[in-house]
Parts: structure tokens; C-alpha cells; sequence
């Protein structure tokens, strides 16, 4: 396949305004992509959201994406209503096909530049790419589960999602405003370079990429309260733990010490 037709999407937390910025300043100077011929479609997909400035209405826009039977069984929500429109609108049945997606988030984590994908060879060239060339990326992958297959992104097997932070909600911020932009650009560079035709298993395996295994759950104190991060781990993303690092804390100084089988 080729990859013509790309759809970049913000808003789709109201309360991310990152993308939300990029998407109005896009549409108003659209010198960014002089260089390219795709075509390219912007999409604010939650605005009642961003003027509340909430992340949703009535629920996770995000996660209102699954299409299975109880799918139309639900209450329409805020969200149903936005998701079903948004499908009809882009999705693999409407007729305007999109070939690639990128969706821009933000998190208060700090997370650097995170290009999140479901893992196949097309996505994998592609993040591959642009984290050779910006500093801070990462690739993250899930496995297909309802949770991934729940996003907006889902409507495409080739996207990408954008988490950029740390950053607070609602706020516009300048630093983070261009890391984004940069990771979309870099983002069009990588579709451009790579031939998805071609049969480039070689660079799909020498990819550095983090994995989602699993999730810790935060352990309960004896009197019922719920313990920290311990201080050594906060804003340290994407660097490995090692047998007895500190995990966890109480306000009473009981630490909870990492060990491997926890994964
Ligand atoms: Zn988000």
C-alpha cells in the first residue's frame, strides 16, 4: 500500500491544548507541509470538550472507538455520538479512507516525545525513523487489546499516537508546542522515506521500542492508605529499574523495594 491520505488529529482530550494549537495555526499557515503531497486532512475531534476545558464531556472520547455488538447498544453519550460521527466520517468504511493517523496528546508525565503504535512492520518503519532523529522520542508499543482497539487511532492500522509532556492541562506552552510540531513533521519525513512496500524486516527488528507488559498496582498500607512513588523514580521515564531500586513509599517512610516477578 501507499500512503496518501493523512489525518492529524487534536483535541481528542479537551483539555490537551498542544494539539489544539497546532491544528488552528496549521489551517491558518500550512507552510510546514510545503514540501509534501500528501493530502491532509485536520481534525478537532472533541471541540466541545476544549471549550469546556475538560478532557470529555460524558466520557473518554478515547476509548469510545471499539466496534463490536454492544457498540450500538450503548447510551449515546456525548462521546457515542462524536465517536460514531468521527468513524463514519474517516473510518475504513466511509469512502474517504485515511491511510495514516496521527493523533497529538499530551501528558503531565514526563514522558519526552512518546510515539505509541500498535506493532506492525508499516508503524515500526515509520516511529523508527523519527526517533532516530529527535532527541526524547520513544517508541512505545501495546499489544491489541479492547483498550488500543477503543482509541481513535484504532480506525487505521497505521498511526501513530503523539504523547508529549510533562505540560499541565490547559496550558499553551511553547517548548512543548514545538516538540510536537517536530515529532509531526518528523512523522511526514519517515512516511515519505520509507517504502512501505518494501521488505524491511532488518530495521523493524534492530528497533529500540518499550513494550507494555503490565501494571503495577499500588500497594495498600496496614491502615488502608496507598503509598507513593518513592522520590528516586518520580519524572525518571523510560530508564530501567534494577532488583531492590525503591518502587514505592508511605508517608511514614515504609518503602516497597522492586522486584522482577512484580512484572
Ligand atoms: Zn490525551
Amino acid at each position: 500500500m501507499n500512503i496518501n491520505n493523512i489525518l492529524i488529529v487534536g483535541g481528542t482530550h479537551g483539555n490537551e491544548l498542544t494539539g489544539v494549537f497546532l491544528l488552528d495555526h496549521w489551517q491558518k499557515d500550512n507552510r510546514d507541509f510545503a514540501n509534501h503531497s500528501f493530502s491532509i486532512e485536520f481534525l478537532l475531534a472533541n471541540p466541545m470538550a476544549v471549550d469546556m476545558g475538560k478532557r470529555y464531556v460524558d466520557n473518554d472520547l478515547n476509548r469510545r472507538f471499539l466496534r463490536n455488538s454492544s457498540y450500538d447498544l450503548q447510551s449515546e453519550s456525548h462521546e457515542d455520538a462524536l465517536a460514531k460521527n468521527i468513524y463514519q466520517k474517516y473510518g475504513p468504511d466511509s469512502g474517504s479512507e485515511f491511510d495514516f493517523i496521527i493523533d497529538m496528546h499530551t501528558s503531565t508525565s514526563n514522558m519526552g516525545i512518546t510515539l505509541m503504535i500498535e506493532s506492525n512492520r508499516i508503524n515500526l518503519q515509520i516511529a523508527d525513523y523519527v526517533r532516530k532523529r529527535v532527541p526524547e522520542s520513544h517508541i512505545y508499543c501495546f499489544k491489541k487489546s479492547d483498550r488500543t482497539q477503543s482509541c481513535l487511532r484504532s480506525m487505521s492500522p497505521f498511526a501513530i499516537g503523539l504523547e508529549v509532556g510533562p505540560v499541565a492541562h490547559n496550558q499553551f506552552c511553547h517548548k512543548t508546542i514545538q516538540k510536537m510540531r517536530l515529532a509531526v513533521l518528523s512523522i511526514f519525513e519517515g512516511i515519505a522515506a520509507v517504502d512501505p512496500s518494501a521488505n524491511n524486516h532488518d530495521s523493524c527488528r534492530k528497533a529500540e521500542i518499550y513494550a507494555h507488559i503490565g501494571d503495577v498496582p499500588y500497594p495498600i498500607d496496614s491502615y488502608g492508605s496507598r503509598l507513593l512513588i518513592h522520590e528516586m523514580l518520580e519524572e525518571k521515564n523510560y530508564l530501567p529499574l534494577h532488583q531492590g531500586d525503591p518502587l514505592f513509599v508511605s508517608l511514614e517512610g515504609e518503602i516497597v523495594n522492586y522486584v522482577q516477578r512484580q512484572l
